[in-house]
């Protein structure tokens, strides 16, 4: 008897999410079969969902972040990305972008998150022969030769985040690691923002701010490392926190690191009048097009002597890295999870991050919602 799956397909941009029934595939050699366990719904999706991302074919089935259980094994697949035996049963995190390994910034430049030819779960059409390969499904076909996953303990709410978490690792990394002893911006306080605070404290920073909001995030950014807050619905001018960031630095010179994820325009002119002079600006909010910013190149980069870097989802070292922290639970991670719900609510998902202003059902704010596809 063949195994049949539900999965949510988006038919088109602000299109609906259709519950379907599919057949799942036998895996063939290299291949193999996840059941889904949860899938994380990301701003990106929202995006997406809106029309921002222009390399979207649809119909297409969402969910880049996402893990399970590993339900058939196809054959010679024997082991996880570290070189850990797998077997069926066991759960996985899997990295969404697979690079080529053929192409010029695979072979040549080395930078696998640039591959020209880049496969990625979560947003590949749901046709042939791509069907099945995003997460907001029961089962996901992980048919792209090269896919790379890790085998995990961690319970799969937590370990759904491995995916945005990767993302600050990236950000970091690409801005030469965050300095012992610094001060620390990190604008937008979801899940990636949030990320970026409890990374950014572990790293070293002696003083970390976040800036964004609802109330409910910023007292979670205290709790994974903030030891500044500031609210952006109270504090509505951004010269008035510009004028914050900076008092809180010594001297009032500004920061030596913004990270940006919010993935709002104008927050990037504004982090950039933070940083102090020869400060590092790390962009990794606007992963979708949803406009241009107001920049003065003279005051805001040159005369600053800005260093900016843009960052371009994550690569399976980061993956890896980040299971290495989370795995520790040294910080309240699993409270980024704030809703659960199951694929006939994706819609409802991305209207409470997008319209509702991140409430949902009333009056809980949203963080990260992880879609169940079995409730
Ligand atoms: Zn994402
Ligand atoms: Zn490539």
């Amino acid at each position: 008897m063949p195994i049949i799956g539900k999965a949510a397909v988006l038919d088109g941009v602000e299109g609906n999410f259709h519950i379907k029934e599919y057949e799942v595939p036998e895996p063939k050699a290299g291949e193999f079969i996840l059941r889904t366990e949860y899938a994380g719904v990301c701003g990106t999706d929202v995006h997406i969902y809106y029309g921002h991302l222009n390399t979207i074919e649809y119909p297409i089935i969402l969910g880049h972040e996402f893990c399970g259980i590993i339900e058939k094994l196809g054959q010679g697949v024997v082991e996880d990305s570290n070189g850990r035996p797998v077997k069926e049963g066991d759960r996985v995190v899997i990295v969404p972008g697979v690079p080529c390994g053929n192409c010029y910034y695979c072979k040549i430049s080395k930078t696998p998150t640039r591959c020209a030819n880049v496969k990625a779960y979560g947003f590949m059409p749901d046709q042939a022969p791509h069907l099945l390969s995003g997460g907001f499904s029961q089962y996901v076909h992980i048919q792209y030769r090269g896919t790379s996953f890790f085998k995990t303990d961690m319970e799969p709410h937590i370990a759904v985040l491995t995916e945005p978490l990767s993302i600050c690792i990236h950000g970091f990394q690409r801005a030469g690691g965050v300095r012992f002893g610094s001060t620390v911006v990190v604008q937008g306080t979801g899940a990636i923002g949030l990320g970026a605070v409890a990374f950014a404290k572990r790293s070293g920073a002696a003083k970390v701010i976040a800036v964004g909001g609802p109330k409910r995030r910023l007292e979670l950014a205290r709790e994974l490392g903030a030891d500044v807050t500031i609210d952006i619905e109270e504090i509505r001018d951004p010269k008035e926190r510009i004028q914050l960031v900076k008092e809180e630095t010594k001297g009032g010179r500004g920061a030596d690191m913004v990270v940006e994820c919010s993935g709002f325009p104008a927050s990037v002119p504004e982090g950039l009048s933070y940083l102090r002079d020869s400060a590092s600006y790390v962009e990794l909010g606007h992963f979708t097009d949803v406009g241009t910013a107001n920049i003065n190149p003279h005051w805001h980069i040159l005369r600053n002597n800005a260093d900016i870097h843009g960052v371009w989802g994550s690569d399976v070292e980061h993956m890896e890295m980040t299971l290495n922290i989370i795995e520790k639970m040294e910080l309240p991670y699993d409270k980024l999870v704030t809703q659960t719900l199951g694929l006939n609510r994706i819609g409802d998902a991305i209207t409470a991050m997008s319209k509702k202003g991140y409430r949902l059902d009333g009056e809980d704010q949203v963080i990260k919602i992880a879609i169940n596809p079995w409730i």
